[in-house]
């Protein structure tokens, strides 16, 4: 089975590989097949976002995909970034700036105020039009300052601290984060439910 995953985001793919490394699928980056143009992500939830991305890579490609939109989500500043998490430090700007404006943002916010939740919608679709959504997520705050080793394109990893931790995310191994995150909860049950379509279609 061939499966495409929807992203430009080298970051969310290697996650994506490790997680759904045993599964027996192909499973192609939209690089690997030579798909270059994106729909634009203007869904006002992540669920819309990802099933539209899921969606285009399937009409263009007649194959599977799988997608994910995914962001961070500020208590104090009333669920933002959320789905502009990538844009919202403006069009195209460096992961460095998006954690400064990040935190500048809540310069004068206390530590018993600094709560966030990431949240992940994975979707899978089929070629005939079928698909299936998976959400998850995490909840934590955001330290005053990065800590870690940061991953591409993935900034807020050096500023979120998840429930029950002392690290940031950056601080994390890829194993640790992928037990805990969001995206890792949310593609374990879209790996799950694979499994489950494979051993339906063996017994066919
Ligand atoms: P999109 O889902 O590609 O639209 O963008 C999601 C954006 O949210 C990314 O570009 C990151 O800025 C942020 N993001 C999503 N997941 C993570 C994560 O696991 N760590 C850090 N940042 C993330």
């Amino acid at each position: 089975m061939k499966i495409i995953f929807a992203t430009h985001n080298n970051g969310k793919l290697k996650e994506m590989l490790e997680i759904l490394r045993d599964l027996d699928i192909d499973l192609l980056s939209t690089e690997e097949v030579g798909l270059k143009e994106e729909p634009i992500e203007d869904g006002a939830t992540f669920e819309e976002n990802a099933l539209k991305k899921a969606r285009f890579t399937a009409a263009q490609t007649k194959e599977w995909a799988i997608a994910d939109d995914s962001g961070i989500c500020i208590d104090e500043l009333g669920g933002l970034p959320g789905v502009v998490s990538a844009r919202w430090a403006g069009e195209g700007a460096s992961d460095e700036k998006i954690i400064r404006h990040t935190l500048t943002a809540l310069a004068s916010t206390p530590p018993d105020k600094r709560g966030a939740y990431f949240e992940t919608a994975a979707v899978l679709t089929a070629p005939d039009g079928r698909y299936w959504i998976f959400t998850a997520k995490i909840n934590g705050h955001i330290a005053t300052a990065p800590r870690g080793l940061p991953r591409p394109k993935l900034p807020y990893d050096l500023i979120f601290i998840p429930d029950g931790h002392q690290k940031t995310f950056a601080e994390m191994s890829d194993d640790e984060k992928n037990s805990l995150s969001h995206r890792g909860l949310a593609f374990r049950q879209l790996k799950a439910f694979l499994t489950g379509e494979f051993e339906l279609r063996s017994m066919l």
